[in-house]
């Protein structure tokens, strides 16, 4: 490596806190930790040019889980469990637009709905049982009832519903601009951000950290790991796994009537209306193998099932065509819950956002930026 001394000394050595990723979770967790202790000097190392996982690849929702996505968290976990999720979601996007504005975001609260159609009739009866036990429930935590039912047939212009379960306290966002104004964040509070740094191992030195990346040996007094699910080997015990999701954006439809975010499915399927276009996503379930991966690109077969999808379902009268077609990363574990802990001293993660990470990001930064400044006063 081609270091000079004063690199050396004014780069490499010179962090309390290294946090590595710089997504969601590594921006918010780094602004939040340096909002708590100004004098911390804390540096982000992300290996891309931007974030290159999801923060900036997702779909925009600002949604906190449909009724059907709980009853499959259910599998895995408690009734409380699942609405203290949701309660998480809900406190994450507040705290995002407490952070950042409705108009920075670009956030438009046209409603989160889920669709239910003839072949998801079963799941629609099931999921109306719910509605009231899960709306108790919010109104005890949060004093809102999100969710309300209609069994109309056309909604919006998606075509032979059986039943519309809607929530009016979701909507989109533009994730892009929302990246944006973190890195802007980040920068203006005096955090460090270092693109096309690739971290590839770490070991304990004492009460420093030593991190190996691929410009150098970076040292610090905490490390805190906010990499989705990517390099998975660094923490076994988490359980961390990736998974793609495949998006695509088409060109603009004169006479579409959509308005809202969509979730279809247990929330494998979602889409919504931007600028005069759809962005679908999803199918991943579908593809269990191929989607499996790490690595970024487009799979045909996906691509094509979400044409097929936005063709069947939603009506205009003119032709529908993909403008863009894009994936991006998730990291997931054995249950919906991501992880916020110190995996080893001094070693914090934050990762496993799942589907959910625009939703539940803010918060996670700043439940680690909490566990990271508490370790400074023991
Ligand atoms: C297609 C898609 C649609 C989605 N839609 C929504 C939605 O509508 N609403 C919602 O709430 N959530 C959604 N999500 C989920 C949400 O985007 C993620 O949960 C969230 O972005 C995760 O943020 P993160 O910071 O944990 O991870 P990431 O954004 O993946 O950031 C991790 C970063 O770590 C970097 N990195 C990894 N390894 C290293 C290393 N060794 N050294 C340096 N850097 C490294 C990566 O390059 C990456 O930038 C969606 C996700 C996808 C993929």
């Amino acid at each position: 490596m081609n270091t000079s001394y004063w690199e050396r000394q004014s780069f490499l050595e010179t962090f309390d806190v290294v946090v590595v990723g710089g997504g969601i979770a590594g921006l918010s967790t780094a602004i939040a930790l340096k909002n708590k202790n100004i004098d911390l000097e804390i540096a982000v190392l992300e290996r891309s040019w931007l974030s290159d996982g999801a923060s900036s690849k997702n779909a925009g929702f600002a949604c906190f889980g449909s009724i059907s996505e709980f009853v499959d968290d259910m599998k895995d976990m408690s009734f409380d469990e699942v609405v203290n999720l949701g309660v998480r979601r809900f406190r994450g996007i507040e705290k995002l637009v407490e952070n950042y504005s409705e108009d920075v975001l670009k956030l438009d609260w046209n409603g989160g709905h889920e669709l239910f159609f003839e072949e998801d009739k079963e799941s629609f009866i099931q999921c109306c049982k719910l509605v009231e036990k899960f709306n108790d429930a919010f109104d005890l935590k949060i004093g809102l009832r999100p969710y309300t039912v209609s069994t109309e047939s056309e909604f919006q212009g998606i075509l032979n519903l059986v039943g519309v379960i809607s929530n009016k306290y979701e909507g989109g966002l533009n994730t892009g601009a929302m990246l944006r104004a973190m890195v802007e964040r980040a920068l203006k509070t005096g955090v460090k951000v270092f693109n096309g740094v690739e971290v590839n191992s770490f070991q304990a030195n004492g009460n420093e950290m030593q991190v190996e990346t691929s410009v150098g040996i970076w040292k610090s007094r905490r490390l805190a790991f906010c990499i989705s699910s990517f390099h998975a080997h660094l923490f076994e015990e988490l359980e961390m796994q990736t998974k793609r999701n495949q998006v695509i954006v088409t060109k603009p439809i004169p006479d579409l009537k959509l308005n809202g975010t969509f979730h279809h499915q247990e929330g494998y399927n979602y889409f919504r209306n931007i600028d005069g276009r759809i962005l679908m996503g999803g199918m991943r379930h579908l593809f269990p193998y191929t989607e499996s991966t790490d690595v970024q690109g487009n799979t045909e077969e996906v691509i094509a099932s979400l044409l097929d999808f936005v063709q069947q379902k939603i009506h205009t009268t003119s032709a529908i065509e993909i403008d863009l077609a894009w994936s991006g990363i998730l990291g997931v574990g054995q249950d919906e819950r991501p992880v916020v802990t110190e995996a080893q001293e001094n070693v914090f993660v934050g990762a496993r956002l799942g589907g959910i990470g625009v939703a539940i990001g803010s918060l996670i930064g700043e439940e680690l930026a909490g566990l990271i400044a508490s370790s400074f006063s023991k």
